[in-house]
């Protein structure tokens, strides 16, 4: 069934649109030079920066720091205020990204960490990604940045789809720091203050190299994850401290990308999109939301969603309908009208209809997981939560990350955030399982209303229940750890 898929993608790439061809047209048709139909399908730049918190951009309302070239791309495009990662930590919601699946179904519910002897977390092989279903059908791909979805040889980006990489494999906090290009180390120990100079640098020459065909750039910076760096142009400029610097050079970085497609006359023929994996460590804003990256409150979970495509999506548009970071897969296959793999389950919807005409959010229920684990669910304006929303606390005050980036550079260690610098909201009803938030009312998540509500506690309830009934049916990341029963 795969290799038929991939045989009609590559059929899509000479001209017909992928669903209508037939089999036996496939094989002629994949022989063929692709047709100029090819050539119009957009060009797809997704950029995705790394624990930016829903309130850390300057168009979603943070006072101080100042992301002038994100705000544009948001007034040229549309911008959802209820967009989320399934999980509120990295690998789970990169894997859901690039493969439009929860994370329970490719068993990538862990966090690959070589310092920590968390080596065999990877994406499988069998699952397909954004990458290998856009070039099987006429893209080049390649990808720029942070991939963390497993760091060793059989789990690379180029063993998933993309012709070309350049980044570190795993976080930017985790030993060895080291620079990969395809698949060779270039750079140990990584200076990472110019990290995301270089960064850019690549994906423009990305960019102009494949100006004359449908190329897919997924730009996965390593900021503002800790440790924060900036380069010399901008370290100290911000006056919003080490995270407001490393911000403004994410931020000139996507003004650079956008100034490139003008430059190459791509901007009519490109659909970029910006967004973040998890919600924000020290230093970052949640925009008031309650909690923090690894918290299931909305801190944890709500990231920003920004979408361009002119001429497709209407300038200025803004949305409050919930969808979720997966369904960017789904939103991208159809954007450049490749089928989806049709042997398995994906969980992403395309949000066009949402993004260029004001639809409603496809969604019945948003599902949310710590790891494996379902931890809350999302229907309308209710959110439950089927396990407590956080466990333990943040570090204490003085806590110093004990981590140097590579163990021989220090980057600015006494302007790196610390847990005073807690970026979400605290104050509230205690977490516990079970807990209903209306989040229209109260989107801060401070009042427990279940007491008040059991129909609809009972509603979600019931659509956690058919969740749990996958889990418990999927793949080893399901069974390795047991679905919390209420
Ligand atoms: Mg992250």
């Amino acid at each position: 069934m795969r290799a038929l898929w991939f045989a009609i993608n590559l059929g899509a790439a000479c001209g017909a649109p992928a669903s209508v061809l037939a089999a036996p047209a496939l094989a002629a048709s994949a022989v063929r030079a692709p047709a100029a139909e090819a050539a119009e399908r957009p060009n797809v730049v997704l950029i995705l920066a790394d624990d930016l918190g829903w309130g850390d951009l300057g168009c979603y309302g943070h006072p101080r720091f100042k992301t002038p070239e994100i705000d544009r791309l948001a007034r040229e495009g549309a911008r959802l205020s209820q967009f989320y990662a399934p999980v509120p930590f990295c690998a789970p919601t990169r894997a859901s990204l690039l493969t439009g699946r929860s994370p329970f179904r490719s068993g990538m519910t862990r966090n690959p960490a070589p310092d920590a002897g968390v080596d065999d977390a990877g994406l499988p092989a069998s699952e397909v990604t954004l990458a290998e279903a856009l070039r099987a059908s006429g893209y080049a791909t390649a990808m720029v940045g942070k991939w963390h979805l497993g760091h060793r040889p059989e789990f690379f980006p180029t063993r998933h789809g993309f012709d070309e990489y350049l980044g570190i494999l795993y976080s930017n906090d985790m030993r060895p720091v080291q620079l990969v290009d395809g698949e060779k180390v270039v750079e140990y120990p990584v200076v990472q203050a110019t990290l995301t100079r270089r960064y850019t640098e690549r994906a423009l020459e990305v960019m102009e190299r494949h100006r004359d065909r449908p190329f897919f750039l997924y730009f996965a910076h390593a900021m503002p994850h800790k440790p924060l760096a900036a380069s010399e142009r901008f370290y100290k400029k911000s006056g919003a401290g080490l995270y407001g610097d490393a911000l403004a050079e994410l931020d000139w970085s996507v003004g650079q990308v956008l100034e490139k497609l003008k430059a190459l006359e791509l901007e009519e023929r490109t659909l970029v999109l910006f967004t973040s994996d998890n919600g924000p460590w020290f230093g970052g804003s949640t925009g008031g939301l309650r909690g923090m990256k690894g918290t299931a409150w909305e801190g944890g979970l709500r990231v920003p969603l920004i979408a361009r495509w002119p001429g497709r999506i209407p300038a200025g548009r803004t949305s409050g309908e919930p969808a979720i970071i997966m369904d960017l897969f789904a939103t991208v296959l159809a954007a450049a009208r490749v089928a989806a793999p049709p042997d398995r389950a994906i969980d992403g919807k395309d949000i066009l209809p949402l993004l260029s005409a004001g639809a409603p959010s496809p969604h019945e229920a948003l599902h949310f997981f710590a790891g494996a684990r379902p931890s809350a669910v999302r229907s309308g304006r209710w959110k439950l939560h089927v396990a407590p929303p956080e466990r333990g606390g943040p570090p204490g005050a003085d806590w110093v990350d004990p981590r140097a980036p590579d163990g021989v550079t220090l980057l600015a260690p006494y302007e790196q955030a610390r847990p005073g610098e807690y970026p979400g909201a605290r104050a509230g009803d205690p977490p516990r399982a079970g807990a209903l938030f209306d989040l229209e009312a109260d989107p801060g998540e401070s009042r427990d209303v279940a007491e008040g509500h059991p129909d609809v506690v009972e509603r979600l309830r019931r659509l956690h229940a058919r969740l749990l009934r996958e889990v418990e049916a999927a793949g080893p990341g399901g069974r390795q750890e047991k679905a919390r029963r209420l």
